[in-house]
């Protein structure tokens, strides 16, 4: 596993939900993008990231488990540059296993073949990690699964931050594309703030009842479907056994049905620094 500047896993390691937006923030520098790189500057270097990616909605529970995950290019309709972009950070076979076995009996794939890391991944990472030095493992969302299962399957994974992992959940806590209205930017509907608002207060609050978003009165219009909310879930497991709450930060809403808000949990002992 390649090592370089700082790894520090005396403390416990930050969490963080990020609000991934369009995939080609990728290539921009923008208020979000700048807080993405801030977030990684201010923590300790994490010896492997777990990732969890609204784009690996599937009908199971699964880690990636090769040694060097393919790119993947999982849109349309976007530029050539986009297309180009290679994010070739290292695999971690070893952190897919130690994953598996820590959340038993819950049953985790280990999948050496059909993924790798998709632009939900690599759109923030190449602003967080632009060397791709880091080794990433992603975690599939089993979209047959209730709510809480996430929650817990969250709060499960908590022992990989006191081990150097650095758990990064990447979404959108509202996205709904058919409502975005593409001339409008830093803009959300009503029902898009206040959705996204009673998010933050329950991350910062009452992590452990983020399930609640399911009853919110614009739960269907905010998420129509529940990929991009759900990696948020995950953030809330871990916050729900931690000792403080969730601050939000690059918040706001987005094209009227996107917000961008992300939200980060602080690890026990671990004191913000500077890189190296
Ligand atoms: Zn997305």
């Amino acid at each position: 596993m390649p090592e370089s500047g700082a790894t520090d896993v005396s403390s416990e390691m930050p969490a963080a939900f990020i609000g991934h937006g369009s995939p080609t923030n990728a290539l921009e520098s923008n208020v979000w993008t700048e807080a993405w790189s801030g977030f990684a500057q201010q923590i300790p270097r994490p010896r492997a990231i777990l990732a969890i990616s609204a784009h690996w909605y599937i009908n199971a529970t699964a880690v990636t488990a090769m040694s060097s995950p393919a790119t993947i290019h999982d849109f349309y309709g976007f530029s050539d540059d986009l297309f180009a972009v290679q994010y070739q950070a290292p695999g971690s076979p070893h952190l897919a296993e130690e994953v598996a076995d820590l959340v038993k009996p819950t049953w985790v794939g280990q999948d050496a073949d059909s993924w790798g890391l998709d632009h939900g991944t690599w759109s923030i990472l190449t602003h967080m990690y632009p060397d791709a030095d880091v080794p990433v493992v992603q975690l599939s969302i089993d979209a047959s699964e209730p709510p809480d299962y996430h929650v817990e399957l969250g709060a499960a994974l908590n022992p990989l931050r006191q081990d150097g992992v650095l758990i990064v959940a990447s979404g959108n806590v509202v996205h709904n594309l058919r409502q975005v209205q593409w001339q409008r930017p830093n803009f959300g509907f009503d029902w898009a703030r206040e959705y996204d608002e009673t998010a933050t207060e329950l991350m910062a609050e009452r992590p452990s009842e983020i399930a609640r978003l399911f009853e919110h009165k614009h739960h269907h219009l905010a998420a129509p479907t529940p990929d991009h909310l759900l990696p948020l879930f995950y953030i809330a497991g871990l916050a729900a056994t931690a000792e403080f709450g969730t601050e939000h930060f690059a918040e706001g809403c987005h094209l009227g049905g996107l917000s961008m808000t992300s939200h980060r949990l602080e690890g026990a002992g671990s004191v913000s620094e500077d890189p190296g």
